[in-house]
């Protein structure tokens, strides 16, 4: 739930009466309260990896006669590393986000385009698991936007979706043009979330089961910036979850109207 920053200020006017001055706290502040929490809870977040980080240098260094040991635990390291920067990687990504809250490169972009190359890097991911991903929907549809953002939020949504599945199963993606809006559907036979979850999946390092993200070298910050990436594009992203059956989060975007020059089929016709 969102946060109300009020400073509250009593005086006492006259013997039987008080004075209330409620007064909502500027922007400034705000932001400031923001990064603050970010702070400590990046500070926590880091604290686990490196952690483990160190105890796995100790421990090689102990089993410096045992060869397979050696590599075992210098294998554990690496994933532990790997896990680390791409934990750093979304947190720079993240704290970019805030502070801008606006967009620097915009440009009209290709939703197809944007669809294709998610598709195209959860790809290793997904055959990992033999978890098919197919797209489909409306073609032709334009967006304002930055497009490495537009790919990183389409793409956060398929790895989760990849991630908290089966093996085995499939994950369709769904475009349409609905109004002005560009509908995004991610659609997964996962897991499922609670609906006492579902708000909260995109607050910042939110994991409804922190072992299980984990295992799946999750960081809890995806949901967070498809989140962002939405608000600074004028949209939003929103789940529907049956806990057992999977999950269905949408993305919605304001559509450009397709240039004159495009070529493209009108929407619906694939
Ligand atoms: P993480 O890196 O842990 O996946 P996210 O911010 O991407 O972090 O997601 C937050 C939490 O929401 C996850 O830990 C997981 O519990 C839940 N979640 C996200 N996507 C799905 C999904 N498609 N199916 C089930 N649970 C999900």
């Amino acid at each position: 739930p969102a946060r109300l920053l009020l400073q509250v200020r009593v005086a006492q006017v006259t013997p039987n009466h008080l004075l209330l001055l409620a007064e909502d706290l500027t922007q400034a502040r705000r932001l400031e309260a923001i990064r603050r929490d970010f702070v400590v809870n990046v500070s926590h977040e880091l604290k686990t990896p490196v952690g483990a980080l160190s105890l796995l240098a100790e421990t090689v260094q102990d089993a410096a006669d045992d060869p397979e040991a050696v590599r075992r635990f210098s294998g554990r390291m690496r994933a532990e590393a790997s896990r680390l920067s791409a934990l750093v990687h979304e947190i720079i990504e993240l704290s970019r986000l805030q502070v801008a809250g606006a967009l620097e490169d915009v440009a009209p972009v290709a939703v197809d385009e944007v669809v294709a190359e998610a598709v195209d890097r959860a790809r290793t991911a997904a055959d990992a698991k033999a978890v098919r991903i197919a797209a489909a929907g409306d073609r032709g549809l334009v967006v304002f936007g930055d497009r490495n953002l537009l790919v990183t939020a389409v793409r956060n949504l398929l790895d989760n979706a990849v991630a908290y599945s089966p093996r085995g199963t499939r994950v369709n993606l769904g475009v349409r043009r609905r109004d002005d809006l560009v509908e995004i559907a991610v659609v997964d036979e996962g897991v499922g979330i609670a609906e006492a979850d579902q708000e909260r999946v995109f607050e910042r390092f939110y994991r409804v089961d922190p072992a299980r993200s984990r295992d799946t070298g999750g960081t809890g910050l995806g949901l967070s910036i498809v989140k962002h990436v939405a608000a600074d594009h004028g949209g939003d992203v929103s789940v529907w979850s049956q806990p057992g059956r999977g999950s269905t989060f949408t993305l919605r975007l304001p559509v450009a109207e397709p240039r004159a020059t495009d070529a493209s089929p009108a929407p619906g016709s694939h």
